[in-house]
């Protein structure tokens, strides 16, 4: 051994050094997902390739990389790897308590909302946009406490009402000013994407205050002022109607929850509700908004036959429904009710990205962030409920083996990563002897 090292080395030294020059030379890439089926709608690729990052981008979409080229090569075959999924609809909180829930000024002790942020990523998420659980009064608090510190992206709907959900006063219209919304939203351009109105005058008699479109109409008031999008969380009654909430609603705007039960979405002939192909026509958005009471099979069904989808998968993640739901669970419904696996893709990837105006999201271009999922399809008996609590037998299901922010591998569970044990370096076998040691891991790639 030690006389053939000499022997290379002296020939190194004879030819030049490119054995020297060679070891010497860093990969070319940091990390290799190598012979996945990528499945990128926005570059128009539903095939077999191999996908390099560097330097947390995305550096190579090519159909054969050399392994040596990379300093990690993790083997995806027989997965899919897609951008980051992107979920436009979820509340964050502080491990499952609403805003403000330690101060003194907590108004209302209500049930707590939020969720962590980071527990999107155990479905593929990178990005996710809080759907207006704070509002001007409280988003600072969401940004410093949540938002700055989450390790997945993390956008947000700013809520028309200032104190946001959950504080107990969504039914004020002293807390819906839109100026104050508009002056915070250009104030965070970087964070904040759009306007939530939601939970407004849903069953009370109207009085001299609340009159039906009051929420509504300060909501588009404030988008307008700020030029973003108006998210909709909405409940028809005789004097606000789901046919005129369409024709208010704006291009780009964007109705959530469009399979709950209070929407006419199919009629009583069976047939869909033409004001949605009119609607869409128009470019206004529809949203799945999942949630703990805003997915029925019997509106989805008879909509997805009749060529009906919404325009973007999302979860309405909060502490009501995060243990029943999430995004892969939201894609496997649609998957199971018949739309091809690469259609779902793009109303979880590029289309949500499009929405927000983040057109940088949910691609595997070279040169944008490698936000990445490593997707598996499972074929099998796999069942599926809604909030109607009924159920729908499906074949297969959409389950998340991998997630990569921006080039950091953060949720990884069976260690498609990484080393078996027995073969782990010798660092990894190492006892530390005080806190401030290197961990003993098996290798240095960024996971956290
Ligand atoms: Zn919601």
């Amino acid at each position: 051994m030690k006389t053939s090292l000499a022997v290379i080395t002296a020939l190194a030294i004879v030819i030049g050094s490119p054995l020297v020059t060679l070891a010497q030379t860093p990969p070319r890439y940091d990390l290799l997902l190598k012979g996945g089926h990528v499945i990128d709608p926005a570059n128009h690729i539903d095939d077999v390739r191999d996908v390099a990052v560097f330097q947390g981008k995305i550096a190579a979409v090519e159909r054969d990389i050399p392994a040596d080229q990379a300093g990690k090569v993790v083997d995806v075959s027989k997965l899919l790897v897609t951008p980051g999924l992107i979920d436009i609809h979820y509340h964050v909180g502080h491990g499952g308590a609403p805003l403000a829930w330690f101060t003194p000024e907590a108004r209302a002790h209500a049930l707590p909302l939020g969720i962590p942020a980071d527990m999107a990523l155990e479905s593929g998420v990178t990005t996710i946009v809080d759907a207006g659980t704070a509002g001007a009064e409280t988003f600072l608090q969401e940004k410093e406490e949540v938002i700055d510190r989450a390790k997945v992206r993390v956008l947000a709907f700013l809520n028309i009402v200032g104190n946001g959900m959950g504080g107990g006063l969504e039914q004020s219209l002293d807390e819906m000013d839109p100026k104050l919304c508009a002056a915070t939203i250009t104030k965070y351009r970087d964070i904040i994407v759009g306007v939530k109105t939601a939970h407004y005058w849903t069953k009370e008699p109207w009085d001299a205050e609340h009159v039906p479109w009051a929420a509504v109409d300060r909501a588009i008031e404030c988008a307008t002022l700020a030029n973003v999008p108006v998210m909709y969380d909405f409940w028809p009654r005789p004097e606000r109607t789901y046919e005129d909430l369409l024709k208010k609603m704006r291009p780009g705007d964007i109705h959530t929850h469009v399979f709950a039960q209070q929407f006419p979405i199919i009629l009583a002939d069976g047939k869909i509700n033409p004001a949605l192909a009119e609607a869409r026509a128009r470019g206004v958005i529809f949203d799945v908004g999942h949630g703990a009471g805003s997915f029925w099979f019997r509106n989805a069904v008879p909509a997805q036959k009749q060529g009906f989808i919404p325009d973007s998968m999302s979860t309405d993640l909060h502490t009501g429904d995060y243990n029943v739901v999430s995004m892969t669970i939201v894609m496997s419904k649609f998957l199971a009710i018949g739309v091809p696996l690469d259609d779902i893709i793009r109303r979880s990837t590029v289309n949500p990205a499009a929405e927000i105006h983040r057109p940088e999201l949910g691609t595997l271009a070279v040169g944008k962030d490698a936000d990445i999922a490593v997707l598996e399809l499972a074929k099998g008996h796999f069942s599926y409920i809604d909030c109607g609590v009924a159920r729908f037998d499906g074949n297969a299901k959409l389950t998340a083996r991998m997630t990569i922010r921006a080039g950091r591998i953060l949720y990884d569970p069976s260690g498609l990563s990484m080393v078996e044990w027995e073969k782990a370096r010798p660092q990894y076998f190492s006892t530390p002897d005080k806190g401030e040691s290197l961990p003993a891991r098996a290798d240095d790639y960024p996971r956290d």
